[in-house]
């Protein structure tokens, strides 16, 4: 079985290029849409798609970008899979050696591609090489999860991710531009690092996210309450949140600009951009016999002119 020219019998040696795509892909259903855009592009969709799976690695199934390499026989492979395969190559099993595929990278260059996000509305079309950067910054592309405490997967636009906040996390949703919100905990001595809260609330058209979370400050233990905007980070920017909290005639007072939810809340904890207050100063404000955090937080967001 193993002997003889068996590569003749691999699937990937037939002409793909001019087979309708196998798959019903996004993109493949999105080029009868803007085909009138795109035909000065493409001449071809069916050959272009095909060019597009020659350019798909057949190991990890990525996009291959140079220096793309192939074996004595022809089989490609990409870069980052190439020293992992012990010299042999993965289709056909022959020695790999060094060679380059100079063709297909070329043939990779002349190609356009439409962005990968083009299902959440971008309608750009890229060059192969410079896609991949589109993509990365696409102001299209999918937000992550808001929500802290939890590894979420979810994925999506800010209606799906706000729908997703309250039927999947059960999160708070509240109305207008100014808040006062009362975070109670018993035996806040306990758990160091493990409180967290979130709330959203939407005012001007916008979502925003205030996240309430206990964390380590150096050695002391403390409490962190941040803003972050539902949107993309140029959007974030023309708004700005104040936030209060105090008690027994003492408050602290911050004021700052909400953080893209682009930015993970990890990174926005970890660089202070918040509200901070130390337990002790938590515990003094909750008053009583310090066993029980009591804070009442008080907040406005406001759009700069
Ligand atoms: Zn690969
Ligand atoms: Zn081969
Ligand atoms: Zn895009
Ligand atoms: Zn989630």
């Amino acid at each position: 079985m193993a002997s003889g020219p068996s590569y003749f019998d691999d699937p990937r040696n037939k002409p793909e290029v001019i087979d309708p795509p196998p798959k019903e892909d996004m993109l493949d259903i999105r080029e009868n849409v803007n085909e009138n855009a795109q035909s000065a592009l493409k001449p071809n969709p069916a050959v272009t798609s095909g060019v597009r799976e020659l350019l798909n690695c057949p190991v990890c199934l990525n996009a291959m970008y140079p220096p793309i390499s192939q074996c004595s026989n022809g089989h490609t492979l990409c870069s980052a899979c190439k020293p992992r395969m012990h010299n042999r190559c993965p289709t056909c099993r022959h020695e790999l050696g060094n060679i380059r595929c100079l063709a297909l990278e070329k043939v990779a260059a002349s190609l356009e591609l439409p962005c990968k996000y083009q299902g959440f509305g971008c309608i750009g079309i890229h060059p192969y090489y410079s896609k991949l950067k589109h993509e990365s910054q696409c102001a299209f592309r999918p937000y992550n999860c808001p929500y802290a405490g939890s590894d979420c997967s979810a994925v999506g636009d800010i209606p799906f991710l706000v729908s997703h906040l309250k039927d999947d996390h059960k999160v708070d949703m509240h109305n207008g531009s100014t808040f006062n919100h009362r975070y109670v905990k018993s035996n806040p001595h306990e758990v160091e690092n493990a409180t967290w809260m979130l709330t959203v609330f939407s005012c001007f058209g916008q979502y925003f996210c205030l996240h309430f979370e206990a964390f380590q400050l150096g050695m002391a233990p403390a409490y962190i309450a941040f803003l972050r905007f539902m949107g993309d980070d140029n959007e974030a920017k023309n708004y700005s949140y104040s936030l209060e909290v105090g008690g027994n005639g003492r408050k602290v007072v911050w004021q700052g600009v909400p953080r893209s939810i682009r930015d993970s809340h990890r990174k926005v904890r970890d660089s202070f951009d918040g509200l901070i207050v130390q337990r002790n100063m938590a515990l003094f404000f909750s008053g009583g016999d310090r066993k029980e955090l009591k804070l009442r937080v008080t907040g406005r967001i406001w759009k700069e002119q």
